[in-house]
């Protein structure tokens, strides 16, 4: 095992290092057990070991001691080593899941070892035998499959990250991912600039680095957030080795045949598929062959984009409230783990995402066979987790139903989908997959399994009576000797006159004859003292046993024994039989999880009164009547109505203004300048915007009565620092940066949302950095803008920008109060109504009035704006075209621009950023501005 590590924020050192635990030193004075154990925590140092011992798992030194913290269980001592006490603490085997849990959610690794013998067989070694013991799996949080420990609604995926490095320009990487509960297993390549996105969209629960890019400090920012990240050894990472790792693990002699990968794809999916086999120990879990994500295939959002447009969950890190809760309709856990991948990745080319709206469109129509298929799916069971678990050799005999049960859903819905008069691809696809699972092993399953299911299956009795003879005569001689105990408890009863005997059972003594303390002295005397052997005195009770009692027992045990051991071959046989069939279990999984999607949306479509968005390879955007999908549900509760907008960034139809005809003013997108008092509703209309293209693009109907998307490549959403509540600590800075990822970023199919950029900082650099921003997206980057401020000074630029457009939220003046009428026109604000807003806000009138003095005042000397001076004054954009030499009119300003420009804050330490905004800020300064 590798030096690995899992650091966390809770847990920044390695879980255990205990210096004192060495094998040798002393070892005459270290038990036999002992020594076994300090033999298997020394080959495991990384983690905490579960030490088997009978019906607990026990931890000692340190282990203990962090454990015991951790859970907050009692830390007891066992024994002593050199000198000292050693420190314990157990978990009871049965309540392992609960503790697994808390343990990985707070960043441990844990290593299971168990019992790999009958203590029976280590006792017959003789009396200093230990029982064999070994590790039998790493339980990380990125490789867990129990139902207990995971989410059932949301994947979570192992990463690995590999770095090839370029002796000339750029290092590439590559991240693959899998998920071992459902076997997915994708890879892509990656620059560093995306990588952060990439790793945002994946949200792993556990991402494992060579020790060299763990020690990368340009990396340190991307990655030391993350939940668990855990640096491994070179040789995991080794390119040279990958190609052959990789096929190896898929029993293939060559992974040409799952596509073409480049030479750091292939080191990260070889990387990961060593490391789930390093944590699984012998086991060979159920793995998909790695799929290749093409470059560009999906929409690219990054990291803030993500949270601050509350995808997935909100900025307070909540799933309700965020767009994934508000859309999600899906019934089966598999359908929302599909709905949740498909909003982290939208898609990028037309006609895929018309595939999925087609699929849609056909259930939004037939409500009929919507709704009988989403009856059906409520007991469709997790095929996928179900199936993986057993190959894994940890499923239980529920698992064995959940095969049993899925597969014969899916004939069901196959021959719900038969009569379909139109079968959209997709839909066409799904059916035909459903039609090929394999029905034979549903009907033996039915045969095997009785009606009433334990959890596990060492607890036995899932077999049906009747299925096996062999299996039936060993419980039917169980069942009988429990009968005759039964009996002899009567006899006993009767032949001592003791009518409260009972012959009870435990897992200590087994069989035993319990009577009360005042009856135990006659059963000690002569004569029943003949028959009656004491076995144990408690507080109120006396135990025997007898000559017949023993016998019966092991009987008993017999017959027990082997009714569980044939149940348990009939379980083996069965789970060989699953793991013979993944492939089409797999794949009918897959196929319900998107039948559930396509009718989950058509149901919301209906619910919500969305539409099919009209997607092509068009810079259009034209959205009729647009909602926001989470703010007009929160509304809907509450009872308000919520005011539909239309939004227009279509590029402009010919002719292009005069002005710009062949400038570079024809074609792209139009750029929206949103104004409007505070809680007019700007923030809300930019997002609806920018969630109804995600929406569009992820596949599904649209909160609008009409929209047309020309397909988005990247979408960028910003919000001020300022605004950005949420991220109390975030700066002006922040703020900057991240404006400046948009600004080198954004091409021609971008959507960029901005909102209040500019604001965290004194009115005119704000004012004038938002300036420059909005020329450089018009000239440079030429993308799809909404850009909200309350600089209304912004909206004189629209006499100077052919594409650009003023937009404003209305209010109405009414008896002195400003209502918002949520209501999006053409033009500009006149003014903030800041005064209007604080006297809704509550402050006193005193203060409203005096404010209401002042502002007469400045805007009497203020006579004309300092923008219309501006606009007058200023030449547009200097570079508008990088080849053409800037201007020589205002050297000041182009020159900011291009510092500005050049600024790559992805390579900037914050120290480097802060320096640099204070030299613009210098530079501003010696400019005329
Ligand atoms: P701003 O960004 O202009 O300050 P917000 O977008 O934050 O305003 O909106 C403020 C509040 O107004 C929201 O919380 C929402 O409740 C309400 N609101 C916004 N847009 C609408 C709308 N179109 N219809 C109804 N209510 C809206
Ligand atoms: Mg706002």
């Amino acid at each position: 095992m590798d030096a690995a590590r899992t650091i966390t924020a809770d847990n920044p050192e390695p879980a255990t290092k205990d210096a004192t635990i060495k094998a040798g030193d002393e070892t005459s004075r270290v038990t036999p057990m002992m020594e076994q154990y300090i033999e298997i925590k020394a080959a495991n140092p990384d983690c905490l070991l579960f030490y088997r011992m009978g019906d607990f798992y026990e931890l000692f030194f340190a282990d203990a001691e962090v454990a015991s913290r951790a859970l907050g269980i009692v830390l007891t001592k066992r024994g002593k080593h050199l000198g000292a006490d050693i420190p314990m603490c157990g978990v009871p085997v049965e309540r392992a899941d609960e503790y697994l849990h808390r343990l990985i959610a707070l960043g441990h690794r844990v290593a299971v070892c168990e019992q790999l013998e009958d203590p029976a067989l280590a006792r017959k070694r003789g009396g200093k035998s230990v029982v064999r013991r070994d590790v039998v799996r790493l339980v990380t949080p990125g490789t867990l499959t129990e139902d207990s420990l995971l989410d059932a609604r949301s994947n979570n995926y192992l990463a690995a990250l590999a770095r090839s490095r370029a002796s000339a320009g750029e290092d590439r990487f590559a991240l693959a991912w899998i998920d071992i509960s459902t076997g997915e297993f994708r890879v892509a390549e990656s620059d560093r600039a995306a990588l952060a996105a990439t790793i945002a969209r994946i949200e792993p629960g556990e991402i494992i680095v060579s020790d060299a890019l763990y020690a990368d400090a340009v990396l340190a920012p991307t990655l030391r957030g993350l939940p668990a990240l855990t640096p491994l050894t070179r040789d995991v990472f080794d390119g040279a080795t990958a190609e052959r790792r990789l096929a190896a693990f898929f029993g293939v002699a060559t992974t040409a045949a799952f596509g073409t990968f480049s030479r750091v794809e292939l080191a990260a999916a070889a990387a990961a598929i060593t490391y789930v086999e390093r944590t699984q120990i012998g086991k060979r879990p159920l793995i998909s062959p790695p799929l290749r994500e093409a470059a560009g295939a999906t929409l690219a959002l990054d990291a803030a984009t993500r949270s601050n447009l509350e995808l997935h969950r909100t900025l307070a890190g909540e799933r309700r409230g965020s767009l994934l809760a508000a859309i999600d309709r899906t019934i089966t856990a598999a359908g929302a783990r599909l709905l949740a991948q498909r909003l982290a990745a939208p898609l990028t080319d037309a006609a895929e995402i018309g595939h999925r709206l087609d699929s849609v469109a056909v259930f939004a129509a037939d409500a009929a066979r919507r709704n009988d298929l989403r009856a059906r799916l409520k007991s469709a069971p997790d095929l996928a987790r179900a199936s993986s678990r057993l190959v894994i050799g940890r499923g239980g005999p529920r698992d064995l139903a959940a095969i049993r049960d899925g597969i014969f859903a899916a004939g069901e819905f196959a021959a719900r989908l038969s009569d379909l008069p139109e079968s959209p691809r997709d839909i066409a696809q799904v059916a035909q997959v459903l039609h090929r699972t394999d029905v034979a092993l549903a009907q033996e399953l039915d045969k095997v399994l009785a009606d009433e299911l334990p959890a596990l299956r060492r607890d036995g009795g899932f077999v049906r009576p009747g299925y096996a003879p062999a299996l039936d005569e060993a419980r039917a001689l169980r069942d009988e000797s429990r009968r005759v105990i039964a009996a002899l408890q009567v006899r006993y009863a009767e032949a001592t006159g003791i009518r409260a005997l009972k012959i009870r059972h435990n897992n200590v003594l087994g069989y035993f004859v319990d009577v009360s303390a005042q009856h135990g002295e006659k059963l000690m005397t002569a004569p029943l003292n003949g028959t009656f052997i004491h076995r144990q005195t408690t507080a109120g009770q006396v135990r025997f046993t007898t000559t017949e009692l023993g016998e019966l027992e092991s009987k008993i045990a017999t017959a027990a024994e082997r009714a569980l051991a044939l149940e348990l071959e009939i379980f083996e046989r069965m789970a060989t039989a699953v793991a013979a069939a993944s492939a089409t279990i797999k794949d009918a999984a897959e196929a319900i999880a998107a039948l559930d999607v396509a009718c989950a949306l058509a149901a919301l479509a209906l619910e919500r009164d969305y539409v099919r968005p009209q997607v092509d390879d068009s810079l259009a955007f034209a959205i009729e009547g647009g909602r926001h999908p989470v703010v007009e549900q929160m509304l809907a509760a509450g009872g308000g109505p919520f005011v539909a907008n239309d939004c227009d960034l279509s590029p402009p139809p010919p002719p292009y203004p005069s002005s710009h005809a062949g400038e570079g003013g024809e074609g792209a997108g139009r750029i929206w300048i949103v104004t409007g008092p505070n809680m007019a509703g700007k923030s809300t209309f930019l997002r609806q915007n920018a969630l109804i293209a995600i929406l569009t693009q992820t596949g599904s109907f649209v909160p609008a009565r009409g929209a047309h998307i020309g397909v988005v490549d990247r979408l960028f959403s910003r919000v001020g620092a300022a605004d950005d509540l949420a991220r109390g600590h975030s700066t002006f800075m922040v703020e900057m940066v991240e404006t400046a990822a948009i600004l080198n970023q954004a091409g021609e199919r971008a959507l960029v949302i901005l909102d209040e950029i500019g604001r965290g900082t004194a009115t005119f650099d704000g004012l004038s950095i938002a300036w420059a921003t909005i020329e450089h997206l018009h000239e440079q980057n030429r993308c799809r803008v909404l850009f909200a401020t309350h600089f209304h000074e912004m909206t004189a630029l629209a006499g100077k920008l052919p594409r650009l457009h003023n937009a404003t939220m209305r209010v109405k003046e009414w008896q002195g109060d400003v209502v918002f009428l949520h209501e999006v026109v053409a033009g500009a604000a006149d003014r903030s109504y800041g005064i209007q807003v604080a006297k809704l806000a509550g402050l006193p009138a005193s203060v409203i009035e005096r404010a209401k003095v002042v502002l007469a005042q400045i805007e009497a000397e203020d006579r004309v704006s300092p923008a219309r001076r501006l606009i007058d004054d200023l030449p547009l954009f200097a570079s508008a075209r990088p080849a053409a030499a800037p201007p020589q009119t205002d050297s000041a300003l182009a020159a900011l621009m291009d510092a500005l420009a050049a600024l790559n804050p992805d390579d900037m330490s914050p120290r480097d950023a802060l320096e640099a905004l204070y030299a613009l800020k210098a530079q501003l300064a010696k400019g005329k501005l």
